[in-house]
């Protein structure tokens, strides 16, 4: 047995596919002064060609793992336009007339060297993007192709010195059965990557193995303890082979839940929708059983194209989203672009801060017509079932009456073309800007319902950038803080009269169900790959104890006390499901 880093839980056992380590063969090719202007271009061509690939597989992740998992990629884009790595490549040409792709490879070198040798394992993870991104650059400028992984025919388990996100975004997870690489620890973006994609994943096996895996070894890997058998004999073998049957039951029987009401067990009925970005997300949300949708994030429909999707268009996809919904509602926040979320085609100003700027209904109420289609649309879409609309960042009354003007005007447009829509059609409100929590009870007076957005909110009111990875261990959903705001919230939505639903990746979150209960949240929204664990966590609950440990919570100063309290009532529940 050889002893790793479990990166990512699960057991796989199966025969191994070895990566072939890729160096990049860079002659060291000088230039004449006089093609200087012309390497300055190639570079910065590569440097367009190789945003505009990593914009396309941000979005692939975002809508086929989650937007966590995507925000990957801004720290590689961020590589790209980091001052300092470029004007060491840049320098690097300048001064020495040395080709593009030289340069870009000394400064690689340059980059990953300095970081290796500091004993952190952080920034030993950012000389993997570092890595990553160059390589990138460097198939741009020298026209080399991709390292192809083997066709998908028998499923395999992965070993490779170190993996990229890059290369895993072309993985099909269905053929992957388990990977494992050399390098490597739980928090490389491979690693979040993995547990996303539910694969098993072993790394930091550099200098632990006696022999090179070779193609074909029969591997047997496990996630959880972080361990790997090169060619085991038949008693591991077995054991393991149960082990993994154990899970692979465990899978199917929560895919079971799917068509099972979320009830806890004295009774208590939640109802877990879908979050979604497109008609496909749709499909794999009823899979696991959504109950409709409870934010349809629409921006991605804006997003890989030249210029901005027609009334027609839209409606299109809107109808099909309402149509296959059937009789459960749909909810369609209206465009939220800026701060991390950019258009190609739609020169947004640059600004110091973006996520604190000209973003979401701040654009839209700018940009009328833009709104205007938008909402005619989706009002067209309200004949084919039960659509909602939902408003992004909003801060003021001003801006919803704002907003509903422009609606007014859509539904008068329609009218006048004789067009039909669901006049009483809801219009809510996100709740993901503190000064929107701070007057719900005055916001509620004006919308028909609440969307808690935590992901935004989490971010302003503790004003940690949910992007920013130097920071990300400050980012706690669980703040007390937050949890005031929630309650605040809610609180002004019941008083009210209207419902308020919670889809933020709070909602995805299985060990904040006690807070639910204690609130008296029953409508939850989140990415589809949590429903059914979400929803086995309700079924195994009693909102009685539940509802005291939220309460708990509450009393608690810290967010590490409430994180705490939150895995101890979940982990002694579990024990009581399994008769511990
Ligand atoms: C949120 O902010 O919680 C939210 C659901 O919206 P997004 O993640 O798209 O900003
Ligand atoms: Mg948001």
């Amino acid at each position: 047995m050889i002893q790793g880093i479990g990166a990512a839980a699960g057991v796989a056992i199966g025969k191994a596919f070895v990566l072939p380590a890729w160096e990049w063969d860079v002659p060291d090719r000088r230039m004449e002064k006089v093609d200087l202007a012309k390497e300055f271009e190639r570079l910065y061509e590569g440097i367009r060609t190789s945003k505009t690939e990593i914009e396309v597989m941000k979005n692939e992740i975002k809508e086929t793992v989650g937007a966590e998992e995507s925000g990957i990629f801004d720290a590689h884009l961020a590589i790209l336009e980091d001052p300092v790595f470029m004007s060491e490549i840049r320098g690097i040409i300048e001064r020495q007339y040395k080709a593009a792709e030289v340069a870009v490879k000394e400064a690689i070198d340059h980059f990953v060297t300095m970081f290796d040798l500091l004993d952190d394992e952080y920034m030993k993870e950012r000389a993997l993007d570092i890595k990553d991104v160059g390589n990138r650059l460097l198939k741009h400028l020298l026209g080399t192709p991709d390292i192809t992984l083997p066709a998908d025919t028998q499923p395999y388990i992965l070993v490779a010195k170190e993996l990229s996100p890059s290369q895993l975004v072309h993985l099909n997870p269905d053929n992957v059965l388990g990977m494992v690489t050399m390098a490597g620890g739980k928090t490389s973006h491979s690693a979040i990557m993995a547990r996303a994609l539910g694969i098993p994943l072993v790394s930091g096996l550099e200098h632990k193995l006696t022999e090179p895996v070779q193609t074909g070894d029969l591997l047997v890997i496990d996630g959880d303890e972080g361990q790997v058998y090169l060619n085991p004999g038949p008693e591991i073998i077995k054991r393991y082979t149960e082990v993994a049957e154990k899970q692979r039951r465990r899978k199917e029987q929560l895919q079971l839940l799917a068509a099972v009401e979320a009830v806890t067990k004295d009774g208590v009925r939640l109802r877990l929708a879908g979050n979604i970005s497109s008609v496909k997300d749709l499909e794999l949300a009823v899979k696991y059983g959504a109950e409709g949708v409870g934010l349809f994030r629409t921006e991605f429909l804006y997003m890989d194209r030249t210029t901005f999707p027609g009334e027609d268009e839209q409606f299109e996809v809107y109808r099909q989203v309402a149509e296959k919904a059937g009789a459960y509602s749909v909810v369609i926040r209206t465009l939220d672009i800026g701060g991390d979320k950019q258009l190609e085609y739609f020169e947004l100003p640059e600004e110091d801060n973006p996520v604190l700027g000209y973003r979401a209904i701040r654009i839209s109420l700018d940009s009328k017509e833009l709104f205007q289609t938008q909402l005619t649309a989706i009002l067209r879409a309200s004949a084919y079932g039960n659509v909602k609309i939902l408003y992004p960042m909003i801060s003021s009354l001003e801006e919803i009456r704002a907003a509903n003007r422009i609606l007014e005007d859509a539904k008068q447009d329609l009218r006048a073309r004789g067009l039909s829509f669901d006049p009483g059609v809801q219009v809510g409100v996100m709740i993901e800007v503190p000064a929107a929590a701070a007057i719900a009870d005055l916001l509620a007076q004006e919308a028909d319902f609440f969307s808690i957005g935590t992901n935004d909110l989490v971010q302003y009111v503790l004003a940690v950038d949910r992007m920013n990875e130097k920071i990300a261990h400050m980012y706690h959903p669980y703040h007390p803080a937050v949890l005031r705001m929630l309650k605040q919230t809610v609180q002004a939505a019941k008083e009210a009269g209207i419902p308020v639903s919670v889809c933020g990746e709070m909602a995805g979150d299985e060990r904040a169900v006690p807070l639910w209960l204690h609130l008296g949240v029953s409508d939850l929204s989140m990415s589809p790959q949590s429903l059914l664990r979400v929803k086995h966590r309700i079924l195994n609950s009693y909102a009685g104890e539940s509802r005291e440990a939220g309460a708990a919570c509450y009393r608690l100063p810290t967010s590490n006390q409430i994180e705490a309290e939150l895995d101890r009532f979940g982990y002694e529940m579990e024990q009581e499901r399994l008769g511990k």
